[in-house]
């Protein structure tokens, strides 16, 4: 049964939140015929997209991700915003659940009408999810969100894939819970736009501050992303009524957004962000291919058996199975 397009791309375009989350269903399907409309709709939605802020935020697991989101989320609305909130959380999948399924997560921002929350979608690789995640992105902007903002946890590369669909990198860290862990080593800090010490209230202020000074050493090591941007390191208390230092943060993507449209550099950003979208689409598809092919499938099991039983080689095993993939006649 084939599915009429047209219906889609007017419900999103209205903002019609219910044709928008049966457009994300859509794109979340493994089925072919709804990836085939899903590219359809979202062929014709993409000239009605770019215009949200988009923000990526990555920390370790109780950093205070969803409680910065929950404030921030609902801080934007209250200012007249609609706001989107994804999560690409590859790891979902082994633990059962994703780092937004919990019920009780943005407790308060789920409510709100003008916002919208979707936990990771489900996919064998980084790279699926990662795709699915921004497509949801530019749906929801052709629905009229004007943030959109990407959650992942700090732990493997999905950083790197957020980082490459957002305007705006945010990594949160709290004091002392040892740099390793929180990514220092792993380069995510090189991914920063800005670094935020959460959780710098009570006893623990003169600690965030101490880190806070750390952070800034360890940005000043590395070159700045851009002469027009150092990424400024910033502490927050997101439990903080008065959102002092969420609205810092804030201004600090709004300052950032200003500085980066004036120079080109925003455009620049996202033409860049086109390609490395299309080369992981190429990619992907590539892979797919490689192991849908019926001939592939077939032989498989067997090359992988000799190649781990020492009997064949690598080289030219691999060679075997491309030239199956190239002589197929169906590629
Ligand atoms: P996530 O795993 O990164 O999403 O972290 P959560 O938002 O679930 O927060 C983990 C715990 O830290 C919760 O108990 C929060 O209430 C608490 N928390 C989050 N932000 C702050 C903060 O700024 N200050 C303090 N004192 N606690 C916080």
């Amino acid at each position: 049964m084939s599915i009429e397009p047209q219906p889609y791309i007017d419900g999103v375009l209205s903002g019609d939140t219910r044709a928008l989350a049966k457009t994300i269903t859509l794109i979340e399907s493994a089925l072919p015929e709804h990836q085939k409309a899903a590219k359809v709709i979202l062929d014709e939605l993409l000239p009605h997209t770019g215009r949200a802020v988009r923000l990526g935020i990555t920390g370790v697991p109780g950093v205070g991700k969803s409680t910065f989101i929950e404030s921030l989320g609902t801080m934007l609305v209250g200012e007249g915003y609609r706001v989107g909130v994804l999560a690409i959380d590859p790891s979902s999948r082994r633990s059962g659940g994703s780092i937004l399924a919990d019920k009780t997560r943005m407790e308060k921002l789920s409510t709100e009408l003008n916002a919208f929350i979707r936990p990771s979608p489900s996919g064998n690789t980084l790279g699926g999810v990662a795709r699915k995640t921004r497509e949801t992105m530019l749906v929801c902007e052709a629905a009229g969100f004007d943030v959109m903002i990407i959650e992942t946890v700090g732990v493997g590369q999905s950083e790197t894939a957020v980082a490459s669909m957002v305007d705006f990198f945010l990594v949160l860290m709290i004091a002392g819970a040892g740099d390793e862990i929180q990514g220092i080593k792993k380069g995510i800090i090189e991914l920063a736009d800005a670094i935020a010490v959460n959780k710098a209230d009570g006893d623990n202020i003169e600690k965030a501050m101490a880190a806070r000074k750390q952070y800034e050493t360890a940005l000043h090591f590395l070159s700045p992303v851009t002469l027009t941007w150092s990424p400024p390191v910033l502490t927050c208390n997101s439990l903080d009524e008065t959102l002092a230092g969420i609205r810092a943060i804030w201004d600090t993507v709004l300052d950032h957004r200003e500085k980066f449209t004036a120079t080109g550099e925003l455009a620049e950003k996202r033409r860049r962000q086109a390609l490395d979208w299309m080369w992981d689409l190429i990619h992907e598809g590539l892979r797919d291919r490689f192991h849908s092919h019926p001939e592939i499938k077939k032989h498989l099991p067997r090359f992988l058996r000799e190649v781990e039983g020492g009997t064949a080689a690598p080289t030219v095993t691999a060679s075997e199975l491309l030239f199956l993939l190239d002589n197929s006649g169906t590629v």
